[in-house]
């Protein structure tokens, strides 16, 4: 299959782009990010509406996104990354590594966070040299042209960053490219084995940022109010479709009753409401075919012997009144991702029977646990197969720290330094 002309002058101007730009100093580099965090700030009302009206999350938390995206503008910016030439201490006279771009870089970005994910994969990677084409979610057009524009308002040359319209053939296609030297994804492990495959075939570097079902732990010496509350929270910002939301709620069996008063009253209060309403909490999932797709395993988790503890209640094609269930840890439902308003509660008898129960799910996302005890906090850090681990709060990236998961939900690093390494070849400089 020949790529048509637009794709082709895509591919063609990042690859132009990337000859000059992996010149330009650092310093430009980060002068240019900077203006991006101070037109994210200056257009937040009008971004934050287009994310809202494109995928439905309520409007504060659109506002909450482009915050967010401003901040990771001025970490970027401000950052004291290491070298690009870094000496190596040897008896040699030359003896270096010179950390060097790949070239044009591929995004495909999915529409849960329709600016935070395209950010996020852009800045360090164009930051290290690079040059970006993203290919956004089909529902996300709008945005992919707002942040394409705001790349050029903030001053970067042509061609640094371009978004591109294509379908899952197509990318195949501009994979396979010469021009493009790698690939990251964030969206579901269907899509992640494609691209892999895809970039595995072609040899090309690969990122791929896969769902979760991350473990939401309560211990007995918990704070149990306060846990309550964020682990409604944790499941349903986003209107559960967060690949780091509270999946599954893992609560030690002593303080279950007290635990489940708390945790029902706060969940009871996310109801369906107008996204661009400032007041409202939960709104709609993004696309109708979601939400028959969370029907479904709704039922299939009831096929396999979950308990009700709240019905899950779809009023419109796309809203949801949230549900609960009750699960025993070997219910096939626990080996699936579910991408909407719906947590599984479990119960278990001592911190090892927890620890199993969060381990056993093909996902290593992140985690969050609630405790006092340093003891158990440092265990449990220690054993929890994911890539993040939050203690006493909802699990939240923080672009200072780095994020990505193993297991089923990935691999690669995002945010922080390490971000700014994975699409560069340190080449090794030796000799007399
Ligand atoms: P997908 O993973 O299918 O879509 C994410 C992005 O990947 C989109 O841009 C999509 O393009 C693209 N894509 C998908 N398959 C291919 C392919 N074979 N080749 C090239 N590009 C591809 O997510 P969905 O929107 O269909 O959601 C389905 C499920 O995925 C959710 O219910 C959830 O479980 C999971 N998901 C997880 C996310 C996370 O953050 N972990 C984010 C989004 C989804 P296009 O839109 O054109 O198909």
């Amino acid at each position: 299959m020949k790529l048509e002309t637009t794709l082709i002058e895509k591919l063609e101007s990042a690859s132009i782009a990337f000859s000059n730009w992996k010149c330009v100093s650092r310093e430009i580099k980060q002068t240019y990010i900077k203006n991006l965090g101070k037109l994210l700030r200056s257009n937040r009302e009008r971004y934050a509406v287009m994310i809202t009206t494109e995928m439905g999350k309520p409007i504060t938390q659109s506002l909450a996104e482009i915050d967010k995206c401003a901040q990771l503008c001025d970490y970027y910016s401000t950052i004291n990354y290491l070298p690009d030439v870094r000496p190596v201490d040897t008896e040699l006279e030359y003896s270096s590594i010179l950390v060097e771009p790949l070239g044009v870089i591929l995004g495909v970005m999915p529409w849960n966070f329709p600016f935070w994910q395209v950010m996020r994969f852009v800045v360090p990677t164009i930051l290290s040299g690079n040059t970006v084409l993203f290919k956004h979610a089909s529902i996300c057009s709008g945005s992919a042209a707002a942040i394409q524009e705001l790349f050029l308002n903030a001053s970067f040359p042509e061609g640094v960053v371009g978004y591109l319209i294509a379908d899952h053939d197509q990318i195949e296609q501009i994979i396979k490219d010469p021009r493009v030297q790698g690939v990251s994804l964030t969206g579901s492990e269907l899509a992640g084995q494609s691209i892999a495959q895809v970039a595995g075939r072609n040899l090309k570097r690969c990122v791929l940022e896969l769902g979760g079902s991350d473990a939401f732990i309560v211990l007995d010496d918990a704070d149990i109010p306060r846990a309550a509350e964020d682990a409604a929270l944790a499941r349903l910002q986003n209107c559960g479709q967060t690949c780091v939301a509270a999946k599954r709620i893992i609560v030690h069996k002593n303080i279950e009753g007290e635990f489940m008063v708390h945790f029902i009253d706060h969940y009871s209060r996310y109801l369906p409401e107008d996204p661009l309403d400032p007041r409202t909490k939960l709104s709609r999932m993004a696309r109708a075919d979601l939400a028959d797709e969370l029907e479904q395993q709704y039922q299939r988790a009831l096929s396999y012997g979950a308990h009700v503890v709240k019905k899950l209640e779809r009023v419109s094609d796309t809203e949801f009144v949230p549900g609960i269930l009750a699960v025993s840890s070997d219910n096939r439902i626990l080996d699936e991702e579910i991408f909407g308003p719906l947590v599984l509660v479990l119960f278990c008898e001592d911190d090892q029977s927890i620890l199993e129960t969060a381990n056993a799910t093909p996902f290593g996302l992140a985690a969050a646990i609630f405790t006092t005890s340093a003891k158990r906090i440092e265990w449990f850090t220690q054993e929890l197969e994911v890539g993040s681990v939050a203690i006493n709060q909802i699990f939240r990236s923080d672009v200072r720290f780095p994020f990505g998961g193993r297991k089923n939900s990935g691999y690669g690093t995002e945010l922080s330094l390490y971000a700014m390494e994975e699409f560069t070849v340190k080449k090794a400089v030796m000799g007399k």
